[in-house]
């Protein structure tokens, strides 16, 4: 049976610990869709292939490289995503991998909207960019990065500017999506919300 999760957001909000917690807990597999994107720019950088043809080129084995979560990759990919061929070359991927038996959890910024309109819970995860740039400074930090916060909070918001701007695919919520918003929630909070929304789902359809 398939069953789908689409999980959308900004950057920072906690898509990504929420959607591997519902993975995990309800043994489904998870696609983090941002990577697909970061793959791109990052091919397109290396090979000098146009994006559409770098999108393209993009395999499953380049989702598992090191080096994709940095801030520099982000950007990159926040670009490519702008441009149309780049998003058509990676629907089937994501289409695919969304009705695969067992269940998927997908998160992204279109998934609920554009990918998987169909999805059985469609979530949208967000949160104060002030908040999601405090989040984010911590991380880098901890990673031992260096970086000042009104930095990571100027990134926050033209990464945000980017992803809400543009015509193809921009992100909002889908009309249909529970929003939880995580400024002031810890992540267990937003987690059990998340899992009761698919819980919810999942006894309707037994
Ligand atoms: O989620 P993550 O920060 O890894 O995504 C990197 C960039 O990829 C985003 O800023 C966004 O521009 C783009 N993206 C997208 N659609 C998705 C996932 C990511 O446009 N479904």
């Amino acid at each position: 049976m398939g069953f789908t999760v689409a999980i959308d957001g900004p950057a920072a909000a906690g898509k990504g610990t929420i959607s591997r917690a519902v993975a995990q807990t309800f043994g489904f597999a998870h696609l983090d869709t941002g990577l697909l994107y970061r793959a791109t720019g990052r091919k397109l950088l290396e090979t000098g292939f146009s994006p559409e043809e770098s999108a393209k080129a993009v395999v499953p084995e380049d989702l598992e490289r090191d080096g994709l979560r940095t801030q520099a990759v982000a950007e990159l990919a926040s670009r490519v995503a702008t441009i149309p061929e780049v998003r058509a070359a990676l629907v089937a991927f994501q289409r695919d991998f969304a009705r695969r038996e067992g269940g998927a959890v997908l998160d992204g910024r279109d998934i609920g909207t554009v990918i998987c309109p169909d999805a059985e819970v469609k979530l949208f995860v967000t949160a104060s960019a002030e908040c999601r740039a405090e989040r984010r400074f911590r991380e880098l930090k901890e990673a031992g990065q260096a970086a000042r916060l009104e930095d990571v909070l100027d990134e926050v918001r033209k990464r945000d500017a980017r992803d809400m701007g543009r015509s193809d695919a921009p992100l909002r919520p889908a009309e249909d999506a529970v929003t939880i918003d995580t400024t002031d929630m810890s992540i267990e909070e937003a987690v059990a919300v998340a899992e009761a929304a698919v819980r919810a789902k999942l006894e309707e359809a037994i």
